[in-house]
């Protein structure tokens, strides 16, 4: 279902500050881009570049967002494409696109007067998946492609391109991928747990106005197993309930049935799906 067209956004459009919970897999990232952060210091060292970083965990977990926290603490370009879109007919289309993409990063921290660029795939099993009896040539060419860009030898701006790449099923991917000196890091992004629950919807409350009674402790206490994309559902749902309410804020009440309504959503997804 993803566009075609490749994303660029602002560096500056998001912290690690906005991303609720998740603390290991933050503290964990941050470690791993002080590589790229102290460049000439790891140089110095004789430590060999990071080339990528996997994230692995359920969908709305915040992988897009740690990846867009991730451009902002290392002064990074961004840049965003899904898995999906390098899946071709024709040979060699893909591998096309992912040399593209890379040259758009590096294009796109020159503009920025950036040194570095995080280039993010979402859904990188739609590229590394594992070949089934060779009958997808292509997907070979675009994996190999994607390695080559990883081992960083293109471009002559002497611009540092970091790989983030995210999947919800690691056991997809090809052994290719997963081999030493590939992905350094892989960094798994789980469903919040009550605390990080709690977190996430503090985040998404802040532009909304609630009654004192509400309790977003209870809320999270409420919402076991929800992700962080459908916390910021049950927020916003909530805030649609008070508006049918002609409340100018948001009620414990609402809040209820937000749970229920996206709790529903969910189920009726699955049932479609099956
Ligand atoms: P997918 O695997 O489906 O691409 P994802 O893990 O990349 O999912 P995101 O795109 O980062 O998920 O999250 C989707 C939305 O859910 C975010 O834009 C944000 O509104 C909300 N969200 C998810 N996780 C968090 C979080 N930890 N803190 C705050 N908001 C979150």
């Amino acid at each position: 279902t993803a566009g075609k067209k490749t994303v660029a956004r602002k560096p500056e459009f998001l912290t690690f500050e906005d991303i609720g919970g998740q603390d290991q897999p933050k503290k964990e990232l941050m470690e791993a881009l002080n590589f790229l952060v102290n460049r000439d210091k790891i140089q110095k060292l004789g430590i060999r570049p990071l080339k990528g970083i996997l994230l692995t965990g359920p969908p709305g977990t915040g992988k897009t967002l740690l990846a867009k926290a991730a451009a902002h603490y290392t002064h990074s370009a961004f840049i965003a494409a899904s898995g999906s879109e390098f899946v071709e007919m024709y040979v060699g289309v893909g591998a096309g696109r992912i040399r593209d993409l890379f040259k758009e990063a590096r294009r796109e921290a020159v503009k920025l007067k950036r040194d570095s660029a995080i280039v993010f795939i979402d859904e990188i099993d739609g590229i590394g998946g594992k070949r089934d009896g060779g009958q997808h040539r292509e997907y070979d060419q675009t994996l190999n492609q994607l390695l080559t860009e990883m081992d960083g030898i293109q471009g002559d701006e002497n611009i540092k391109v970091l790989l983030v790449a995210a999947t919800n099923r690691k056991e997809l991917l090809d052994p290719a991928l997963l081999r030493p000196g590939r992905f350094d890091r892989h960094i798994q992004v789980d469903l919040p747990d009550k605390s990080g629950r709690e977190h996430i919807l503090k985040l998404h409350a802040r532009n909304k106005p609630l009654f004192p009674e509400v309790s977003l402790a209870k809320v999270a206490e409420e919402t076991f197993g929800f992700s962080g994309a459908q916390l910021e559902s049950v927020m916003n749902e909530a805030a649609i309930y008070a508006m049918r309410d002609d409340s100018e804020m948001l009620s414990a009440y609402h809040l209820t049935q937000a749970i229920d309504k996206v709790m529903m959503g969910e189920r009726m997804d699955r049932e479609t799906t099956k």
